[in-house]
């Protein structure tokens, strides 16, 4: 049987290994025989590379971050290399190694961070991950178990998920409710919706619009936010005791691991993407060089925040966005966000002063709406802690440009056979 700290540390059973071996910080770095030894013993696990097998506690946390930057990154991931995460024989020092990372997050960087939403994602992934690498009789019995231990009432109602649905964790789209009820189980659904449903392959029908996956949905979220707010306690614990430089000191190797997966993403796979680079106005598109200039007629609004705001800020900071296919946000890449405020917003309020009338005189509400495109929400001020409430909104296309903002598009030589002015630019930074 699966344990349930190998899916939920955050379980009394997790909490119970930690204050039974997990408690003392000065020896985690002190090579561990039995990590070792269980790593390697696993059937699926490389160990033709010393490096691939953990050697104590603070290369478990430090691989479980490879793991995530390596599998995101999609560049030279190695399941094998990394087999012995998904094998339930590491469940002690996995979650001893949670605890760990979790508390040098929280400590030095607290729960708003790009490492802390780092490390939330990673877990999610982690947990994932674990799921489909169970039979389908361990896995439907392992979700059943964590389910009913982080909800104790038979009936959930949509409510009680308002905190995942609020922070986007889960949208009310993967729920089937009545009156207020989140239905999992094929027996309330089918008394709930026997009329609609008992001519339909009633099972069919279930396992289509609930079945495991639901309830996989939002044990995964559900752990997700726990592991946030164990974040965010220990960084509020901050506030009265020193924090501890075993932690800190994990904490900047951590953030180092991290790190490699902004170069990966900012310099691209180096088959052609474009770097990402401080913007070289030279080489901008026609229709980005009119913007630039400021409006003069009618359609600023469109202009600055809709069509300015995606394509500088991807321009300077996710070139390659389209070739990457993966949707990032703005602090994936700028981490403190120095260049969004130093480089890319400057530019975007130029050119709002520029247009005729300027364009902050009359609508000053406008600076909020560049603000939700880059992604952090209706706020004044850019704020990690917003970023997610919107989307960064990807560049228009050529032809959205030339339907909505026609006296944009004025097409040179290079415009010819593009279809969106990123790629433009693009073009033209591959062959300067
Ligand atoms: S064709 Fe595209 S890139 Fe060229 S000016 Fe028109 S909108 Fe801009």
């Amino acid at each position: 049987m699966i344990p349930m700290s190998f899916i939920n540390p955050l379980s009394d059973e997790g909490k119970q290994i930690v204050r039974k071996d997990g408690g003392d910080l000065n020896r985690i770095f002190d090579e561990n025989d039995m990590l070792i030894e269980t790593v390697s013993s696993i059937k699926s696990q490389d160990i033709s590379d010393d490096a691939y097998i953990p050697r104590n506690y603070v290369d478990l946390v430090i691989k479980r971050i490879e793991w995530y930057v390596e599998k995101k990154s999609d560049l030279k991931y190695n399941f094998k290399k990394f087999a012995f995460l998904f094998d339930a024989k590491i469940t002690k020092f996995d979650v001893i190694s949670f605890y760990i990372l979790c508390q040098a997050v929280g400590v030095k960087f607290g729960p708003n961070s790009r490492e802390s939403r780092a490390i939330v994602e990673l877990q999610g992934q982690l947990i994932e991950n674990r799921l489909e690498e169970l039979i389908t009789s361990e896995r439907t019995e392992i979700t059943e178990q964590i389910m009913n231990n982080l909800i104790l009432q038979d009936k959930i109602k949509w409510t009680q998920l308002a905190d995942l649905i609020s922070s986007k964790k889960i949208s009310m789209q993967d729920l089937v409710l009545k009156d207020g009820n989140v239905i999992l189980d094929f027996e309330d659904y089918l008394e709930e919706f026997k009329d609609e449903v008992m001519h339909r392959q009633p099972e069919k029908m279930y396992n289509l619009l609930i079945g495991n996956r639901v309830k996989e949905l939002i044990i995964i979220k559900m752990i997700m936010q726990n592991t946030e707010n164990y974040i965010k306690s220990v960084h509020e614990q901050m506030s009265t005791v020193e924090p501890n430089p075993t932690l800190l000191k994990i904490a900047g190797e951590i953030s180092e691991v991290l790190s490699k997966e902004i170069r990966y993403y900012g310099s691209g796979s180096g088959d052609g993407d474009v770097k990402a680079s401080p913007l070289n106005v030279d080489l901008l598109p026609p229709c980005i060089k009119h913007a630039l200039d400021g409006i003069k007629s009618g359609g600023r609004n469109e202009v600055i925040v809709l069509f300015l705001t995606p394509f500088l800020s991807y321009a300077r900071l996710y070139p390659s966005v389209f070739r990457s296919n993966t949707s990032l946000k703005v602090s994936d890449v700028d981490a403190d966000l120095k260049i969004t405020k130093n480089e890319i917003l400057p530019m975007i309020h130029d050119a709002a002063d520029r247009c005729s009338p300027p364009l902050f005189d009359d609508q000053p509400q406008e600076k909020v709406n560049i603000n939700a495109k880059l992604g952090f929400g209706m706020h004044s001020e850019l704020k990690l802690q917003h970023e997610g409430e919107t989307t960064w909104y990807t560049p228009m296309s050529c032809e959205k440009v030339k339907l909505n903002m026609p006296g944009l598009c004025k097409p040179d030589e290079t415009c010819k056979g593009i279809t969106n002015p990123l790629s433009y630019y693009n073009r033209n930074m591959r062959t300067k």
